[in-house]
């Protein structure tokens, strides 16, 4: 049975496959606060491979049609080419993984042998000092520009590049990076700033809104809009008028895109989310280590997603910011 709430069909599926990461991103782990005494989650508390794949494929029993694996940073779960090699036979699925890189020059190989399709790469510059100020850890541009060639070389292809937006920290890497991939075949999408989590200090002011994100780039390599490739594409897509290729822009704070929204996250330790912004997910863990069937746990699947009525990027507000809200490097984005 498909899933279908207020028009919003369930059809996206996040998994998170790991709430670590060796970068402390300032909008997303900021290391005073994933600082060396912080928590993570125990082994035992993560969803092995065979029950994620267990439950990928009720979801897709029930619509979904592309799943993105993520984290934390999903390249340090070992062996996760294992878990793909697991969910690439699931029929019909686009199959996807974001990452920060660092790790994907080593693993790109492995990855596409075990049936990837394409993967994301977050890059916020080019410029080793803004890079080093916005990740806080030192790790050289470099070593993410060969992931991402990697990448391509063995075809997990095209490659989305995504960069967060920060104001006062990286609006001045927006035409350098433009400059860097156009012509290139890979497709940079800009991310308006999130006030994901309740850890990273978020202000209105740091966001750079897509508007001006585009007014810069146009100024300074012409661009004009694409359609959407599908209903609920989250970024707005805009080509360069030489034809050399488009980019993207994520404009989830000053264009919320909440009715088309049709995507579910799954955390590594099982529960699911309705929202990037959800305060408390369903334990789906609990129900796979209980015993439940398939059925069963496709019923309440279908339970959490028919009373959703998330709409957190529409009503967002000075008032909303300080609600508890689930980490981004929990849900994965
Ligand atoms: N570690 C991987 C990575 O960085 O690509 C995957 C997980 S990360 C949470 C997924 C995406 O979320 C990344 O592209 C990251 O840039 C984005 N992200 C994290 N925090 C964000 C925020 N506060 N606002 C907007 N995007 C954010
Ligand atoms: Fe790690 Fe990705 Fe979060 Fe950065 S955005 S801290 S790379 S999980
Ligand atoms: Fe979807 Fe929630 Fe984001 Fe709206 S705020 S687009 S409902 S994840």
């Amino acid at each position: 049975m498909l899933l279908d709430t207020l028009d919003r069909p369930l059809r996206d599926l996040r998994i998170s496959v790991t709430d670590r990461c060796h970068f402390r991103c300032v909008y997303c782990m900021p290391k005073e606060v994933f600082g060396g005494d912080f928590q993570f989650l125990d082994r035992k508390e993560l969803l092995t491979f065979e029950e994620i794949t267990r439950l990928a494929c009720v979801f897709v029993a029930q619509g979904v049609q592309k799943i993105r694996v993520t984290g934390g940073e999903p390249l340090v779960r070992r062996d996760l080419e294992r878990l793909i090699a697991m969910l690439s036979p699931i029929p019909g699925v686009d199959l996807t993984l974001t990452t920060n890189g660092s790790l994907l020059a080593k693993k790109a190989r492995a990855l596409k042998e075990a049936g990837l399709q394409r993967v994301t790469v977050s890059l916020d510059s080019l410029d080793d000092a803004v890079f080093k100020a916005m990740n806080d850890v030192d790790f050289p541009v470099a070593k993410v520009l060969e992931g991402i060639e990697a990448a391509a070389s063995v075809g997990l292809a095209p490659v989305k590049i995504n960069m967060v937006v920060k104001r006062g920290m990286n609006e001045h890497s927006i035409v350098p990076m433009a400059r860097r991939f156009k012509g290139t075949g890979h497709i940079l999408r800009f991310i308006e700033y999130m006030d994901v989590g309740h850890t990273n200090g978020w202000r209105l002011d740091d966001v750079v809104p897509a508007a001006e994100i585009i007014a810069t780039l146009d100024a300074a390599l012409p661009l004009e809009p694409l359609d959407p490739n599908y209903r609920g594409e989250v970024a707005n897509r805009w080509r360069y008028r030489d034809g050399s290729g488009e980019v993207g822009v994520i404009a989830s704070v000053t264009q919320a895109f909440c009715r088309d929204c049709t995507r579910a996250r799954l955390s590594a330790e099982g529960s699911l989310y309705t929202c990037l912004f959800g305060i408390k997910g369903f334990d789906l863990r609990a129900m796979v280590r209980g015993g439940a069937s398939d059925a069963e746990i496709a019923q309440a699947v279908g339970r959490v997603w028919r009373v959703r009525s998330d709409r957190y990027s529409e009503i967002r507000s000075e008032a909303t910011v300080g609600l508890p809200k689930v980490e981004m490097s929990h849900i994965g984005g």
